[in-house]
């Protein structure tokens, strides 16, 4: 069985001390209501329901997984009741609008409870989590009359979305979707086509299922130029929002995978299904784009959850498995051996999943507030620079959390040896679970395409400003603080780096594209390090302020974990760099029959 427990301290840490919360946010027309003792009581309540709820299910979820049968999905034993409080609780709505029936809570409390969703049973988290994503595309592009029929029971829960853009020809290169569309007359539209690998397509936790479907209209341009969006409901709506017949789109099967076992992953067949375009023709990449930014920040944060929840149960199995001696003589001679957590190498493991955590946390929750800064700040100007801090991140955060994922999932079962292989231990589950997040929702190297191709470049480097900016001001502030060198300095040494790499990508990139692709992953990760680097270096600064404060372990153990940071996993940005200046050439010139 795994350890776990919603790290409400240093949430409360990163969104009250590190972030200012309550100047930040708090203060935004809108949220005013959005006080310290609001977000204190959903922190607390969310941390139990998740606990107490999603936890016990998710081993016996992995083992029973979902079942397939006649075209209907079964989720695992307590999936259903699970899902009934879950939305009687109402967290589906947690960060919709008012006027849907939401609860129009900031949406950096969105990202809270999906870190701890995740931590706690990713399979069911997937279930409403593509209901948000999808919520989102439909209040910003639907018609009046799409969101008055479908947001509010989204909203509520009662019923779920989906997300259709894969076909069996075509995943990383949408330009290859098959699926027609054909008009019927007004807003309405007969779908045909094959979708697979979707997630939630069919399940028995909702009375209904929204479709949110890519499809080409007749004599459309080729490419993602001719996508179209549409809403193909499981059930038809009738005008008055109650149910009609089943729509023509059926589930042929599940997959047997991995991980996320409990998470249906549906082949679903649209056999001129009833669909209802969303915004304008030839628009459904700009209006999938909504959807699939939310759920590329979401499943970022699926890396930091399973991580979250890896790093807590080894620190638990390390502190009270006897193994060996201290290399520094024995720390408890009356017991047969010492506890493991005194070994060099298993400290070094616990320790680069902490600083991984609690740094992605904090540039993860600087994210979502900047994306509630983005839609409530009066000023348009500082909406649109958080707005565009939050594109240039969302690459980052999608693949960096998710890689570092993976990596922290494998450093946990490390320290629990053998017994982490066994099924027991729940260690094996979040490896398993973690590794999907790398893929799906566009795989690792694509986000990393996406931040040196479009991103970078965007207006002449617009976006690279707005996490620039704020990184040279706070070096240039702090380089005379004594106390903040240790921390400082690695930053500004990194983060020189990263402007070198930078500026070598873009113009290396301009000679040839090959450069951008063969530099992109590694670009991202120095990115992304130094990004954390930052973070870290600004909880240093907050905790030395602090250190005659109640709670000094907490701070102290803030100063170490940044001091291990900043000395064994920044560094990694020299071999970064050295790799990416090496050019494409030694990738490229490889002929391909030599493979
Ligand atoms: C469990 C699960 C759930 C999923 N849920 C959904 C869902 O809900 N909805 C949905 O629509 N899809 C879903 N998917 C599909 C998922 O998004 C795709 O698998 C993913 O986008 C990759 O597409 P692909 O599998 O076709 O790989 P491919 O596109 O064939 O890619 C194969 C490899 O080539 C690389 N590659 C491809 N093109 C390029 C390029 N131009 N440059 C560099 N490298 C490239 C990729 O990075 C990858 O490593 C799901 C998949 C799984 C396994």
């Amino acid at each position: 069985m795994v350890s776990y427990k919603a790290p409400l301290n240093d949430i409360r840490f990163v969104l009250y001390e590190l972030l200012d919360y309550e100047t930040t946010i708090a203060a935004l027309p809108g949220y005013e209501e959005a006080t310290r003792d609001v977000v204190d009581a959903v922190l607390d309540e969310a941390a139990r329901f998740c606990e107490t709820e999603l936890l016990p299910l998710n081993g016996p979820g992995d083992a029973e997984g979902c079942t397939f049968e006649d075209g209907t999905v079964r989720t695992p034993l307590g999936f259903k009741e699970a899902y009934r409080h879950f939305i009687k609780a109402g967290w589906t709505g947690l960060a919709c609008d008012t006027q849907y029936g939401g609860q129009g809570l900031p949406n950096v409390l969105q990202f809270v409870l999906e870190e701890l969703i995740w931590s706690t049973n990713l399979s069911f988290g997937i279930y409403p989590g593509l209901s948000h994503a999808g919520s989102h595309a439909l209040a910003l592009h639907g018609s009046e009359d799409q969101k008055r029929l479908f947001l509010p029971r989204i909203v509520d829960g009662t019923w779920s979305a989906t997300m259709c853009l894969t076909e069996p020809q075509c995943g990383t290169d949408l330009g290859l979707v098959r699926t027609r569309a054909e008009p019927k007359g007004g807003s309405t539209y007969k779908i045909t086509g094959t979708k697979i690998f979707i997630s939630a397509g069919e399940h028995d936790l909702t009375e209904n299922i929204v479709h949110m479907v890519l499809a080409r209209l007749p004599g459309a341009p080729s490419g993602t130029r001719g996508l179209s969006l549409f809403i193909v409901p499981k059930f038809l709506v009738k005008p008055d929002g109650t149910l009609g017949t089943h729509n023509r789109v059926s589930c042929s099967s599940i997959e047997q995978k991995m991980g996320i076992k409990a998470s249906s992953t549906c082949t679903l067949n649209f056999e001129g299904a009833e669909g209802y375009l969303v915004g304008k023709p030839n628009t459904g990449m700009h209006c999938m784009f909504t959807m699939m930014n939310t759920a590329r920040l979401a499943i970022g944060l699926q890396g930091l959850g399973l991580a979250e929840t890896a790093y807590q149960s080894a620190v638990a199995y390390a502190r009270e498995r006897l193994q060996g001696r201290s290399l520094s003589g024995s720390k408890f001679p009356d017991k047969a051996a010492d506890p493991i957590i005194v070994h060099p190498d298993v400290r070094k493991n616990l320790l680069t999943a902490r600083a991984y955590n609690q740094g992605a946390r904090a540039l993860a929750l600087w994210v979502g507030m900047a994306m509630d800064v983005a839609v409530k700040h009066p000023d348009p100007a500082r909406g649109i620079e958080a707005e565009d801090l939050v594109a240039l991140m969302t690459p980052i955060i999608k693949a960096f959390v998710t890689d570092y994922g993976f990596e922290a999932t494998n450093l946990g079962l490390q320290v629990f040896g053998g017994y982490g292989y066994i099924r027991d231990s729940g260690m094996e589950q979040l490896v398993r679970d973690a590794r999907i997040a790398q893929i799906y929702e566009g795989t690792n190297g694509l986000q990393a395409l996406d931040l040196v191709g479009r991103k970078l470049p965007q207006d002449s480097g617009r976006l690279l400003r707005r996490f620039f900016h704020p990184v040279s001001q706070f070096i240039d502030e702090n380089t005379g603080d004594a106390e903040l060198q240790p921390f400082v300095l690695p930053l500004a040494k990194a983060f020189a780096r990263l402007q070198q790499a930078t500026l070598w990508v873009a113009q290396e990139s301009l000679k040839d594209g090959q450069e951008a692709g063969a530099a992109a992953c590694d670009y991202l990760r120095m990115f992304a390090l130094v990004a954390l680097a930052y973070m870290w270096a600004r909880t240093a600064k907050v905790a030395v302020g602090k250190l005659a404060a109640e709670k000094e372990s907490f701070y102290r153990a803030k100063l170490a974990t940044a001091n291990f940071y900043m000395t064994r996993v920044l560094p990694q940005t020299s071999g970064l760099f050295a790799a990416i200046t090496a050019g494409a050439r030694s990738i490229m010139d490889v002929h391909e029959e030599w493979f």
